[in-house]
Order: C-alpha cells, then structure tokens, then sequence
C-alpha cells in the first residue's frame, strides 16, 4: 500500500518519529509488537525496503507511528530520513511473530522487558497490552548510550506514577549520572531474574546486543518457551 508522512518528529539527531497514514486503503489492525516494511518502489532489491517495528500505542486504521534511527552509511535511513511531510513511499500492512505470549500461565509470571535505542519502539504497545491483561510485576531495562538517547521517556516515566506494577530502568553506557545506571543491559536484568526464578522475557535491539543476551538467558537456565527475540540487522 502507499502511505503519506502526516508528521515527523525529531526525537535527537539520529532518531525521527514518523507518523504515517494511508493514501487509499487503510491499515489492518496490529498485534502489539509486530513491524511494517517500508519501500523505496523507484529501488531494486536488496536495497529497495526495511522493515520497522510500530511504535504507535493504540490501534488505528489512519495512522501508524514508527520509531526510525539513521545509519549515515546505511542505504535506505539517509534516504527515508531526507523525505518530508506530505511525502508518500510504499508500506507492508502489518507482520510478525514477536508479540505477547497470552496464555494464562505467561500471563501470571513477571515480564522483563530489555531494549537498546530504538528496539524499545515495539514495547510501546507490548507493555500497554501486558499492564492491561496482567496483575504481576513489569521490568523495562533500556540502554542507551548518554541520557539524551532516551526515547519515549516521559511516557514511560508516567506508567511508572500510575503503577506500582512498573518498573522502568534506564541504563547508559556512555555518560554517568547519579539518578541512572551506569554499564549495559545485561547486568540489570540478569540480577532481575535471579530474584524473580520464572518469567516471560522480550528482547529486541541490534545483533551483538541480541546475541549476548541469548547466552546470558542460556547460562542462567532459560529457554526459548521463556524468552523471545526481536533482532534488527
Ligand atoms: C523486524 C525488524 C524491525 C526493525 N525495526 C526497527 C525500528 O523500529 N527502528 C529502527 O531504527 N530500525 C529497525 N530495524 C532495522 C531496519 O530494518 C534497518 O536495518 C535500519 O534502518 C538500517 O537500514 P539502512 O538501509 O539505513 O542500513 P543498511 O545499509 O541496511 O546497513 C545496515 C547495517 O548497519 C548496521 N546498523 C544500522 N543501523 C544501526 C544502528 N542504529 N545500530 C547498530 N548497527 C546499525 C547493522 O549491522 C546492519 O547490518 C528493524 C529491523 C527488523 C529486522
């Protein structure tokens, strides 16, 4: 389908909020964590489309909101990041398997949530639909690299008012501030999960991150019933 860029925020200089609306039809309803792929339809594969996942909350047939980081060597994002308000380009309806696991047993245990930059886009949608359809506990442990690289942390900071359930727990590795922890992700959840013994685990964010994660849940006893992946590369 083809879509218009209705509005574009700039979140920090590498990170742009895209909302998007369909120019004809309009958008299938998405499970919470499921990505779209976008396309540059004058481009031959394989440079032609990437995919993203939504960022938006709340479901809508009008708008979808996607939470984009450039990769100035990168060969669609200087593209993408170069189209203005009003632009249109091509877009996949909604797709993917990383959503919330919603049988009653999941759905009784803790989740922990472990996002880098903008791996966090799909857990907008993921945690709302985890605080509505569970009583237990809710971990967010998100790195970044220096406290501007924060996204969405308002909106997080506010579930943490309105729910004792929620646990937000940012994490720089470049910047050392008295209010945040200091290193990466993988130390905060893992003394998370030694507390906690069962739980529901999602991870999204790149490669390397992704991939140390999978050993570090390995080594502490995990298994693919207990954490799922979301992995951009
Ligand atoms: C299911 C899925 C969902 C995704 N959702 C998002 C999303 O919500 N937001 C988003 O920004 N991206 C997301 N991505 C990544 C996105 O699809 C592109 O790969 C990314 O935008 C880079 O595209 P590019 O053409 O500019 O770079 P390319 O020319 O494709 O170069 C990509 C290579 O550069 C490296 N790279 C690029 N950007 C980064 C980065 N920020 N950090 C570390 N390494 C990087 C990677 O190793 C990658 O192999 C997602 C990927 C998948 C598979």
């Amino acid at each position: 389908m083809k879509v218009r860029i209705h509005q574009i925020i700039e979140e920090s200089p590498r990170v742009k909020r895209f909302f998007l609306e369909p120019v004809s039809s309009s958008f299938d309803a998405f499970l919470p964590g499921q990505f779209v792929v976008l396309e540059n339809e004058k481009w031959e594969y394989p440079n032609r489309n990437r995919s993203y996942s939504i960022a938006s909350v709340m479901q809508s047939s009008t708008e979808l909101e996607l939470c984009i980081a450039l990769n100035e060597n990168g060969v669609f994002t200087p593209w993408l990041f170069n189209l203005q308000v009003g632009d249109t380009l091509g877009c996949s309806q909604p797709q993917g398997n990383f959503t919330i696991k919603s049988d009653d047993i999941s759905l009784s245990l803790p989740h922990v949530f472990v996002a880098t930059g903008t791996g966090i886009a799909p857990f907008l949608s993921m945690i709302h639909e985890v605080l509505k359809k569970s009583n237990n506990e809710i971990y967010l442990v998100y790195g970044n690299r220096v406290e501007s690289d924060i996204l969405y942390r308002k909106y997080f900071e506010e579930i943490v008012v309105n729910s004792n359930r929620f646990k937000f727990i940012p994490v720089l590795s470049r910047q050392s501030l008295p209010s945040i922890s200091t290193g990466y992700v993988h130390s905060q959840y893992k003394s998370i999960l030694k507390s906690l013994g069962d739980a529901r685990i999602y991870v999204c964010g790149w490669k390397e991150m992704c991939k140390e994660a999978r050993n570090e849940l390995k080594a502490l006893g995990f298994n693919r019933r207990q954490y799922f992946f979301e992995q951009y590369d």
